[in-house]
């Protein structure tokens, strides 16, 4: 079965935070002077377990979601995460698992993960230059520690992997090209994201987002680019190859060309709350039914109703009014 929402958009993607916890602060997501030593994150025993991540999974999986993406926080530090990625390669509707990490643990985790069933892995990295991709970060890695990570990924069988990369204007925007050229050349895909005002704690301003056609601009400078149509519905970036023919990259343009269109997403927090839009104010609870010996079926009356009462749109209205209350991006993951 597959539902619908308000604006007959079908859930079919499900992405999955297991922690909010991560182990770099970056300035987009985590600033650093936000979270002084001894935050309170979210107790162990108030995260969904392994095994009630994979009820709830096999009940999204039995609603139309077929396609699973880990994220955090950083999804690595949570402990014995490859055993949630086996729990969940068992499900056998569920097609597809990636997940989206900062790369740092990689070394020792990629072959785990990819032993247990793991499918596609998207690697964050914002710039090559190390002063600015430190001050992006807050300090917490450097880029070797990153690119460390990707060869861990290649050695244990990951390919074309995607490289996210969140763009700030006056940031890092002077490095990007170097960084396409760099990926273009070890095949694999990069992605620029527009810096978007998610949760409150960013100091997003419309004046730090460069545009993509900006970016694509300075690129073709260097190299031309042909954009290529999407692979499937509901696809969030814009896609387009070296006209040369050595490779592909993306552009996910929440600012300039919103996708809501076709948002086919919904997210889990690591304690349990689902959330129909990565800018949502609150979210629905499930660990209370899972804990309070609910049925499947109550379950999926509750996520019926959420998803079908769903009208989110807001990278669309976002130009006639800022939200101001919003749930942070770290705590629903991306
Ligand atoms: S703003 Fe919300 S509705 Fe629009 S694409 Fe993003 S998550 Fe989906």
């Amino acid at each position: 079965m597959t539902l619908y929402d308000a604006f007959n958009r079908p859930l079919e993607n499900l992405r999955i935070s297991v922690t909010d916890r991560c182990n770099f602060r970056c300035s987009y997501c985590m600033p650093a002077h936000k979270f002084p030593q001894g935050y309170r994150f979210i107790a162990s025993a108030d995260l969904l377990t392994f095994a009630e991540i994979t009820r709830l999974a096999r009940i999204f999986n039995h609603l139309g979601v077929h396609k699973i993406r880990l994220t955090g926080g950083e999804p690595l530090v949570r402990p014995h995460i490859e055993q949630l990625v086996g729990m969940l390669s068992r499900i056998d509707g569920i097609r597809e698992i990636a997940m989206t990490t900062n790369g740092y643990l990689l070394p020792q985790k990629a072959k785990l993960l990819r032993e247990q069933g793991l499918t596609r892995l998207n690697i964050s990295l914002d710039s090559l230059d190390e002063a600015i991709f430190r001050q992006m970060n807050g300090g917490h890695a450097e880029v070797s520690d990153v690119l460390k990570g990707i060869e861990a990924a290649e050695r244990a069988g990951f390919s074309s992997l995607k490289i996210n990369t969140v763009v700030q204007r006056g940031v890092n925007d002077h490095t990007l090209v170097d960084l396409a050229l760099y990926f273009r050349e070890r095949g694999h895909i990069i992605r620029f994201i527009e810096f978007m005002d998610t949760g409150t704690l960013n100091g997003w301003k419309y004046d730090h987002v460069l545009l993509t056609d900006e970016l694509i601009q300075q690129i073709e400078c260097v190299i031309p680019l042909e954009p290529l149509p999407a692979q499937h519905y509901g696809e969030v970036v814009r896609r387009y190859r070296y006209a040369d023919g050595t490779g592909e990259l993306g552009f996910i343009t929440s600012v300039s060309n919103p996708f809501c269109g076709g948002c086919n997403r919904l997210r889990l927090s690591a304690e349990g709350k689902i959330y129909t839009c990565l800018f949502a104010r609150k979210g629905v609870d499930l660990r209370d039914l899972l804990r309070s010996g609910a049925s499947d079926d109550t379950i999926i009356e509750r996520i019926t109703q959420t998803w079908q009462q769903r009208a989110d749109r807001y990278s669309e209205e976002r130009s006639s009014g800022q939200r101001t209350e919003k749930v942070e991006m770290y705590h629903m993951g991306g």
